[in-house]
């Protein structure tokens, strides 16, 4: 054999699950990556509470170096040490006495729990996004028996870090969401971005995470392209005055920034975001929908012309089909229609919530958060974290209408919740229920056909 054929071999055998599952083994013990990730988390926690300080504020968030708000004291690396720093010095600044937030310590104690408990749920209890997949074991007898395949990191580790990007992000526009009732745009599209880059590098066949189109909704990769194309032509459009800006003379106030300006006098809006508002009468929500259903349209009919396409034109079919066994290509196609979808249902939701009630119903912040977690979490995730986070929505509003006078209320933390909850449960779910939903699906397509 060879120099290139051992070469060629020992690569091959890291493709070969059986080995993962060995070299699993062999690493060190979970422990070790719980605490690894426990202090990344934290970490991590501290730099998205910088991030939601500052980034509202147009301010950079990496220099200058974190100072006391009070005092403006440059903090040292010891003030600064995650959690604990914050318990050492019982809750107060180091210099001035001034009592610190304990949010602080608490988004970053979170974010190490999020990021060591996902990978505990994923590699200890392997519930995770598991694709369809078994191995082929020898037992005792000498009988090869085929048995599902447990995640293990060694295998699995793309799922994680699409989970830690997926985790951060959302974390950063929910903290921000629920201070200002705002998301800034950039947060999900650079969400959006390294979604497509992670799934079209780190996509595999049978590897956790992976968010090709499975092969019986094939067509949908070709939707999620018509929808991605048809979004840049409405863009186009909007750039060139073509089609205008809803809301163009100021976004629409909150119940809780009308009460405020009647109670103060002041319109001035969620705090350090520059936004003209502007407080409109429920037929003028309604007349502003219009500029909004015309930049849907593209989207939806390329969307709609693609999918009839791919089920009936044998060509474009193909590529549907070859777009799910592809990794690189099928990846990125995956990102991009689970981008499609979560910012599709969600801006469809918002048009007929608003032309229904008159109100600005969901933010066009939260259509964006979904475009960048669906391209994290892919399709079928993205389309059950829209249910999970309705329904937790629903509960917390029942809550403020007994409870506060302000019915408005952030949705973003809670589609972000959705998110998160439907990376680990919706192959589990699917894999349970799958020839239940499909039959189901097919009697409502008998009694229609
Ligand atoms: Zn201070």
């Amino acid at each position: 054999m060879t120099a290139q054929h051992e070469i060629a071999s020992a690569l091959g055998r890291f493709s070969d699950p059986a080995y993962a599952d060995t070299l699993q083994k062999m690493l060190m013990p979970h422990a070790v990556y719980l605490l690894f990730l426990f202090a990344l988390g934290a970490c991590v926690g501290s730099f998205l509470n910088v991030v939601a300080y500052r980034f509202p504020l147009g301010k950079s968030v990496i220099s200058p170096p974190s100072a006391c708000p009070k005092c403006n004291t440059r903090l040292s690396w010891r003030d600064n040490i995650p959690i604990f720093g914050w318990i050492l010095l019982a809750g107060k600044c180091r210099y001035c006495r001034n009592p610190v937030s304990i949010r602080y310590p608490l988004v970053e104690l979170t974010t190490a729990l999020f990021f060591a408990g996902g990978y505990a749920l994923m590699f200890m209890g392997d519930i995770g996004p598991i694709v369809h997949r078994s191995l082929v074991e020898t037992n005792a007898f000498g009988i090869d028996v085929v048995k599902p395949m447990e995640l293990t990191l060694a295998w699995d580790w793309p799922a994680l870090v699409f989970y830690l990007v997926l985790v951060s992000f959302l974390m950063a526009a929910s903290l921000i969401d629920f201070d200002h009732f705002v998301i800034p745009i950039r947060i999900p599209w650079a969400m959006f971005f390294l979604g497509v880059g992670l799934h079209a590098w780190l996509d595999r066949q049978g590897v956790a995470g992976s968010v090709s189109i499975d092969p019986e909704f094939a067509p949908m990769g070709m939707m999620g392209i018509g929808a991605g194309v048809g979004w840049l032509i409405s863009m186009v459009l909007l750039r060139t005055g073509v089609f205008k800006q809803s809301f163009a003379e100021g976004s629409p106030m909150l119940d809780r920034e009308v009460a405020e300006r009647d109670e103060t006098g002041s319109t001035g809006g969620p705090v350090g975001v520059s936004m003209p508002l502007k407080e409109y009468s429920k037929g003028e929500v309604r007349y502003e929908m219009r500029h909004e259903i015309l930049f849907l349209l593209p989207p939806l009919m390329l969307a709609g012309l693609l999918g009839v396409l791919s089920m009936r034109v044998e060509a474009v079919s193909d590529v549907a089909m070859w777009l799910t066994q592809s990794n690189g290509a099928g990846g990125a196609v995956g990102a991009i229609t689970g981008a499609a979808v979560g910012g599709l249902l969600i801006w469809v939701v918002r048009v007929f919530g608003s032309l229904l009630f008159g109100k600005e119903a969901m933010g066009l912040g939260d259509a964006h958060l979904m475009v960048g977690a669906g391209a994290i979490i892919g399709t079928g995730p993205v389309a059950m974290s829209l249910f999970l986070g309705a329904f937790a929505g629903l509960i917390h509003a029942v809550v403020l209408l007994f409870g506060s006078r302000f019915r408005s209320l952030p949705f973003g933390p809670y589609l972000a919740i959705g998110a998160i909850l439907s990376f680990f449960l919706y192959r589990p779910f699917w894999a349970q229920y799958e020839r239940d939903i499909l039959a189901f699906a097919s009697m409502i397509g008998d009694l229609f056909g």
